[in-house]
């Protein structure tokens, strides 16, 4: 019984990290993913902050002001491109997650490994070339 516990456990670790390397490199690519999405987060969050401040600051008695116009596109503008990275932060997040409890890199869809290529180029895909098209 204790030798089926202990084989089982050995199927288990060769399951989940039979290709370590691919899971490393992951980690990596994912934390380095993940520093560039939170400081583009912040970077963002600053602008926003820093258009509200201005329209603040603008006169803004008069609600037909051309600059009253630019500002409230800009300040939409940002806003969307905020949203998208704190999208994209999360699915990096949820990737960092996969590595962590081992499933990494299999396809959400069909539960067959996605192809290293792919993960190289889109670390955070949940699903394999075949599954997304
Ligand atoms: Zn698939």
């Amino acid at each position: 019984m204790a030798l089926f516990h202990i084989g089982s456990g050995v199927v288990e670790i060769v399951r989940r990290y039979s290709n370590p390397v691919k899971e490393a490199w992951a980690s990596v690519l994912l934390e380095l993913e993940r520093e560039r999405a939170l400081t583009r987060v912040r970077a963002l969050n600053a602008e926003f902050e820093g258009i509200v401040a201005a329209s603040l600051d603008a006169n803004s008695d008069d609600e037909h002001d051309p600059e009253g116009a630019t500002i409230a596109f800009e300040r939409q503008r940002t806003a969307a491109l905020r949203a998208r990275a704190e999208a994209h932060l999360d699915e990096v997040d949820r990737a960092l997650a996969r590595v962590a409890s081992g499933n990494y890199g299999i396809c959400r869809s069909c539960r067959r490994p996605i192809g290293t290529e792919r993960l190289t180029a889109l670390p955070v895909t949940e699903v394999c070339i075949g599954c997304a098209g």
